[in-house]
C-alpha cells in the first residue's frame, strides 16, 4: 500500500506542475514536492522520508521543466517562452522561433537575441 501511495503522490505532484501556468523552477518544485511528500509521509508515519522523496521528485520535475522553458496554459496548450533579461517578464514564443531570433519584450521594450 505504501508504494501505491507514493505512486499517487508522484502523479499528484506531476499533475500539479502540469496544471499551473506559473514558471516552474527547481526550487519551487522541490518545495511543492517536499510539502506534498511531508503530508503523505505524515499520514503513513514517515514524515521525513516522505518529504525527502517528495523533494527529490518535485525538484527533478521542476528542473526538467526549467530546462525546457515551456508552460501549459489553462486550455492545455504547451507554449515555449523566454524570460526578458531586463524585467524577467515571460514572453511567449511562436513555434517557429529559433536561436538567433530577435525578441522584443512587450513589457519594457528591451530587444534581445534568443539563445
Ligand atoms: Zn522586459
Amino acid at each position: 500500500m505504501r508504494i501505491a501511495s507514493l505512486f499517487v503522490a508522484v502523479i499528484f505532484v506531476l499533475g500539479l506542475f502540469g496544471c499551473t501556468t506559473e514558471e516552474r523552477t527547481t526550487l519551487g518544485g522541490a518545495g511543492i514536492g517536499g510539502a506534498a511528500g511531508a503530508i503523505i509521509g505524515h499520514q503513513s508515519g514517515h514524515t521525513a522520508e516522505g518529504a525527502l522523496i517528495g523533494a527529490a521528485v518535485g525538484g527533478l520535475a521542476g528542473y526538467l521543466y526549467g530546462q525546457h522553458k515551456t508552460k501549459t496554459t489553462a486550455d492545455g496548450t504547451v507554449v515555449n517562452y523566454v524570460e526578458c533579461p531586463k524585467c524577467s517578464t515571460s514572453l511567449n514564443l511562436p513555434p517557429t522561433a529559433r536561436a538567433g531570433a530577435k525578441i522584443k519584450c512587450g513589457s519594457c521594450g528591451t530587444t534581445f537575441i534568443l539563445k
